[in-house]
């Protein structure tokens, strides 16, 4: 066999070391601590329905040394590389390097935007309408009248000659009443067994208000006291994505402050899973302020998810029943990824008395939500959302339980276009119905 030349050439070619320094640039030595074995490469989403390097876990890393080495620019072409990522963290999962892959693509990206800013719209979306609880209602109250007068159908069927549009108005929501105002003025139990802090995303408050009112419904059944703080904002996760690290840093320690004032607390809990998964993340992202690092760390002790959290303090005389219930659970990849948990929301599923819970073929896969990936790069969400349905329906199930918001709009959007006859539910829905009245006590 001949030597093949231009292979050794390039196993000895010598590597150059960083030649260039970028404000918010991942660490070279995580870049090079990817040993290019490949294993990140059949679990990616975006490698699976391509099949390109350049848009592998690896493939991007690799980008990421090349500007670091100085061999390429951070331009908008390695920008927008790194915008094709869903930052899923599927990829960190199976790295037997641990190489932080997720966090360093979307630390490139928060590079790049100190180059070049980011869109003014995008800026005004993230910054000031995410920047306030009351901002985040006003945006989704035309949004709730459109629906009550019956003109989002309409729009529908007027747009069904205009594929993008008519997307857009398949993906609007139907937001149900916010819930902030109640919980800041919800009185406690008088012997509670834990005080807990109460994390209120602002894609929950102004959307999905009914799944914090069934939220908050199970803690307290579970012995809480549920404490709202006024002064709390977006988390932080939606800036960060899209590399507004700065913004994202300032929502962070308005939230550590706000949480600071409740005075001890056994747990901070959100029902979003990009938000509980992020709010872990406050120590590194704050890791270089003095003044702030070591609160974030407290803070960040605290943080528990919802599914994690009522999973460690379930009372055993508390069982949901829901008779004939056929689910099937899709795991946000925020809650198995970031978070490494996925037992305990089938833990808790698996308390409802009488129903079935089918399990979901590549349910860790991410459903092309991705925060606002459905609307940046809709054609790669719609092909991942297209193979999530077609697993949903191999199941067999009629509701499909998840704990993410993201996840919730994708897979009702998917459900629509596919004409699914499936029910989309938060976990937290699912089992506070089981826990209705007339289901309080177990039969005999
Ligand atoms: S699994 Fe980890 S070490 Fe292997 S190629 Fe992917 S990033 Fe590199
Ligand atoms: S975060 Fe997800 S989409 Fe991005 S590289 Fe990793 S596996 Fe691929």
């Amino acid at each position: 066999m001949r030597p093949n030349f231009e292979i050794i050439e390039q196993i000895f070619q010598p590597i150059p070391g960083q030649q260039v320094q970028l404000v918010e640039a991942p660490e070279y030595d995580v870049l090079m601590a990817c040993v290019r074995c490949g294993r990140c490469l059949p679990v990616c989403p975006t490698y699976q329905e391509t099949l390109l390097e350049i848009q592998s876990p690896r493939g991007r890393l690799a980008l990421l040394r090349a500007v670091e080495e100085g061999r390429l620019p951070l331009d908008e072409t390695v920008e927008a590389h790194l915008y094709h990522c869903l930052d899923c963290r599927a990829c960190n999962t199976v790295c037997p390097a641990g190489v932080a892959i997720g966090e360093s693509i979307v630390a490139g990206r928060a590079a790049a935007a100190v180059q070049r800013p980011r869109p003014w719209w995008l800026r005004m979306l993230l910054e000031k309408a995410l920047g306030s609880p009351r901002a985040a209602e006003w945006a989704a109250a035309p949004l709730r009248w459109a629906w009550r007068l019956g003109l989002i159908p309409l729009l529908r069927y007027l747009m069904r000659g205009l594929p993008r549009l008519r997307d857009l108005l398949d993906l609007a929501p139907r937001p149900a009443r916010p819930v902030r105002r109640e919980l800041e003025h919800r009185a406690s139990p008088a012997e509670p067994r834990y005080r807990v802090g109460f994390f209120l995303g602002c894609v929950m408050n102004a959307v999905y208000g009914d799944v914090v009112r069934a939220s908050v419904h199970l803690l307290e059944q579970s012995g809480c006291a549920v404490m709202t703080p006024p002064d709390q904002v977006c988390c932080g996760a939606p800036q960060e994505d899209q590399g507004l690290r700065e913004t994202a840093r300032r929502f962070a320690r308005r939230n550590i402050a706000a949480f600071e004032a409740l005075g001890p607390l056994d747990a901070i809990v959100a029902d979003c899973a990009a938000c509980s998964g992020f709010l872990k993340e406050y120590p590194q992202l704050l890791a270089d302020d003095p003044e702030w690092a070591g609160r974030a760390r407290a803070f960040a002790d605290r943080v528990r998810d919802l599914t994690e959290w009522l999973d460690a303090i379930w009372p055993e005389d508390l069982i949901p029943i829901a008779e004939g219930l056929q689910l099937t659970y899709h795991e946000p990849c925020h809650l198995s990824h970031v978070q490494g948990i996925r037992r305990q929301p089938r833990a808790l599923l698996l308390r409802l008395r009488g129903a079935t819970l089918h399990e979901l073929p590549d349910a860790t896969r991410c459903c092309g939500s991705a925060g606002i990936y459905n609307l940046t790069h809709p054609e790669m969400s719609r092909r991942l959302l297209e193979r999530k349905m077609a697993d949903i329906a191999s199941t067999g199930a009629s509701v499909v339980v998840t704990a993410n918001p993201g996840c919730m709009l994708q897979l009702e959007w998917g459900a629509r276009r596919a004409r699914l006859p499936i029910r989309v539910r938060h976990l937290s829905e699912v089992l506070a119905e089981a826990l209705s009245t007339e289901n309080r006590k177990p039969p005999d």
